[in-house]
């Protein structure tokens, strides 16, 4: 039986770049001061588990007034946060240590700009993702949140010049069917004028999570099972095993090794694993390990 990882698979730069900055303050505060990450680090259990081994306790802002005196470093993870938490920092006197993609400050600031500008703001996006938590926290939650082209219909207003966006981890042919369809209501709207005077769409999809479509589309093709590896809650973990799923549909979506089944791997000759873009490498080679003890059992 071959056993391959998907090589297109484990962290994004963006989170790479969060676990760095992580283990830096770490090995920075030692023992001389604490380390607490607002939230989640990332959407993965075992990283969550690695990194508090390390020290690193994870927090919700209402833990705020209680850690203040101990004036720790708090760690902003990728998805951002609104610009409250940092003026609630400040005023506790708490360190902020930001994290937070570039890719995410860069859609905060573009959001803030067109809003600014007298636009109406329309996300294509999940309202309590944390991401998006963060988008509506620079506008004073002054837009329009939709997750299909049936609530965008209902939602946007079309007399209002208006501005279309993406949370970063959502789909690509979703966003383009809410872009058309409010193309066709705005031209059904107006009369004389061009579209882009009263609707813009700006594609903040990351190109992190779709140029990866392809490659493990590719993967779930060229293997007789995929086991994916991800946390429950990763929104890229899911969409990925979705889109994977329609090409090979012998694919398991796992968060824990301990899930894995023996009967899974009977008369199968190539396996993949796979995961997200939260999915550490390092445990992905445990799986491997994992299967390959198992199927060794099986054979003895
Ligand atoms: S998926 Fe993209 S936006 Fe999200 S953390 Fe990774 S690089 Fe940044």
């Amino acid at each position: 039986m071959n056993i391959t990882i998907d090589d297109s698979a484990g962290f994004c730069w963006g989170v790479v770049r969060t676990v760095n900055i992580a283990e830096d303050t770490l090995s920075k505060n030692q023992t001389k001061k604490k380390t607490y990450v607002l939230g989640s680090i990332i959407h993965n259990p075992k990283e969550i588990d690695r990194l508090a081994e390390k020290g690193l306790e994870t927090i919700s802002i209402n833990d705020f007034e209680k850690i203040a005196d101990e004036k720790p470093d708090v760690i902003i993870r990728a998805h951002g946060e609104p610009p409250s938490t940092y003026d609630k920092a400040e005023e506790l006197g708490l360190n902020i240590v930001d994290a937070t993609c570039p890719l995410v400050t860069g859609l905060q600031n573009r959001v803030k700009r067109y809003h600014d500008k007298g636009f109406q703001i329309v996300i294509y996006g999940k309202v309590n993702h944390p991401e998006v938590i963060g988008i509506r926290g620079v506008i004073n939650d002054d837009c329009v949140i939709v997750k299909t082209v049936e609530e965008a219909m209902q939602k946007v207003d079309f007399t209002k010049k208006t501005v279309l966006f993406s949370q970063t981890t959502m789909e690509k042919p979703v966003y383009q069917k809410i872009k058309e369809a409010i193309i066709e209501r705005v031209d059904n709207f107006i009369e004389g004028g061009e579209t882009k005077d009263y609707f813009q769409s700006k594609n903040t999809l990351c190109k992190e999570v779709w140029g990866r479509e392809k490659k493990v589309l590719d993967f779930a093709e060229d293997n007789d099972i995929v086991i994916f590896v991800a946390g429950r809650n990763s929104s890229n973990g899911i969409s990925l095993f979705k889109h994977m799923l329609v090409k090979n549909p012998n694919m398991y979506y796992i968060e824990d090794l301990n899930e894995l089944k023996q009967e899974w791997f009977e008369n199968v000759k190539n396996v993949g694993i796979s995961g997200a873009t939260s999915t550490p490498q390092w445990y992905m080679e445990k799986v491997k390990e994992e299967i390959e003890k198992m199927t060794e059992l099986e054979l003895a």
